[in-house]
């Protein structure tokens, strides 16, 4: 469990003796350095690094960082809303070190998620990880309920090329044995490297697209879901390297085909029973899981800005590809935006959850789970309805009877996202206005960056950064 308390000057009780332990222990292990890690608003993660001495320092006092960042670009263009952007100003990042792991693949080096603390002890208000763990404490003391999360991971494999172009490592069928035999060596390192850094993986399997692998893990609270997931691809790329392959997260390693997806699923959970199973509701939902989810429905074009942040996000927001375009549910329905995921009979208390699917690995995976709870709590709220299900492709829906069942296309470009964010006051007000600023911000210098290039050049743009 991630503790919910925020970090104070002079460190939690307990941190610094904590710190001081571990860092001998890491010293001992030939760790020289912990790596400090955090996401910006764009989607990318950033890191300051200290020597494994200076970690009883930095659990008590963090370690200084510009707010700067939070309106960096992905290319690291800055721009700035009224508060943020300015050269001034310090921020302090704590680490967490509950999450604190050896890298496995980066010999010499530990890692750690970090919040984002005022110089005076105060939250950051651009912090996505207190915000994260704000809204998870918030839902626990206004409703008793905990959250179980996980970030499905994608990825495409290449070979290093001089010009940036996408060479796949491997080439064969989708789901294809020839790739997991082709690149035998580096998933079995990589499978090593999670067993040792403590991350279960629960599968591992070539995907569709070129070249493109997936990994998924298991649940865990929403924050430390979010750390796993950049965890995770810190060691996918660092074992890569080791290998000499080169992956790209990107949302569209190609202007064309299937995309990398980051689905997030999630579910509600009060004293120990998965509000998705078990239920009178609709393929054992209870009320108050049909109703979360009718939040996350009715919130979702709004969502997207944050949940599919870069202008290569709307090249794999494209109809028939799993990448769940439609506003709408189904059971195991994987062309819909939300797939209610029941599990196999006799683990469905346990397995049941919601599945989120236009959310790719650009997104800043604490904002995205933070819009996305705030959106089901307002469901739930609200007792909001669920409406019906939808089974097939919606693609294939003639446009009357789409709309009469309330099934319509998410937004098609960052701009649409964008404006349906900047409508929706309920996911705004969870952000707080700073951070919602700075994310209107961002995608706007994001969209201006790109204004005139075409898919295959926006691809290409983006291709190496995430
Ligand atoms: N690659 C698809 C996407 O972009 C998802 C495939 C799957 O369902 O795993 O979301
Ligand atoms: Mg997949």
């Amino acid at each position: 469990m991630t503790t919910l308390a925020d970090p104070v000057p002079g460190g939690r009780p307990g941190d610094v003796e904590r710190a001081t332990a571990l860092s001998g222990e890491l010293a001992g292990r030939g760790v020289h350095g912990v790596v400090l890690a955090y996401v910006d608003t764009a989607g990318i993660a950033r890191i300051k690094t200290v020597p494994t001495a200076r970690l009883p320092a930095a659990a008590a006092w963090g370690v200084g960082m510009s707010p700067v960042f939070d309106t960096f670009l992905a290319h690291d263009t800055i721009v700035s809303t009224d508060v943020l952007g300015s050269p001034d100003g310090d921020l302090r990042l704590y680490p967490d070190l509950d999450q604190l792991v050896v890298l496995s693949a980066q010999p010499g080096w530990a890692w750690a998620p970090v919040d984002r603390i005022t110089q005076e002890g105060e939250r950051h208000p651009a912090c996505g990880r207190t915000l994260l763990r704000r809204i998870v404490a918030d839902a626990a003391e206004r409703h008793g309920l905990s959250f179980r999360a996980a970030v499905e991971i994608e990825w495409a494999i290449g070979r290093d090329t001089p010009d940036g172009a996408f060479v796949p490592a491997t080439t064969g069928p989708a789901y294809g044995a020839t790739r997991q035999v082709d690149l035998s060596d580096y998933t079995a390192d990589l499978l090593a490297a999670c067993a040792a850094q403590g991350v279960d993986v629960d599968q591992l399997h070539p995907e569709y697209a070129a070249g493109q692998f997936e990994l998924s893990v298991g649940a865990l609270d929403p924050v430390a879901a979010a750390d796993r997931s950049v965890l995770v691809r810190q060691t996918i790329r660092a074992v890569a390297l080791r290998h000499g392959l080169r992956v790209s997260f990107a949302p569209a390693v190609l202007a064309q085909g299937v995309g990398n997806g980051g689905h997030l699923h999630l579910s509600a959970w009060r004293d120990g029973v998965n509000l998705h199973a078990g239920g009178a509701g609709r393929y054992g939902m209870t009320a108050e899981a049909e109703s979360f989810t009718a939040g996350v429905l009715a919130h979702l074009p709004a969502l997207t800005a944050v949940t599919a942040p870069s202008p290569a996000s709307y090249l794999r927001l494209k109809p028939s590809r799993w990448a769940g375009v439609f506003t709408a549910w189904g059971r195991e329905t994987r062309e819909a935006a939300l797939r209610v995921v029941t599990g196999t009979a006799g683990v469905r208390d346990q397995a049941a959850n919601l599945e989120i699917k236009p959310v790719d690995l650009a997104a800043n995976p604490y904002l995205a789970l933070a819009c996305l709870i705030d959106a089901g709590l307002d469901g739930l709220e609200s007792a909001a309805a669920l409406p019906g299900e939808i089974t097939g492709d919606p693609a294939r829906l003639a446009p009357a009877e789409a709309a009469a069942r309330g099934v319509h296309r998410l937004p098609t470009s960052l701009e649409q996202a964008v404006a349906a964010f900047r409508e929706d006051t309920r996911l705004r007000d969870a952000l707080g206005p700073v951070l919602a600023d700075a994310v209107i911000a961002v995608r706007r210098g994001e969209s201006e960056a790109v204004a005139g290039l075409d898919d295959e050049q926006v691809a290409a743009a983006y291709r190496w950064t995430y």
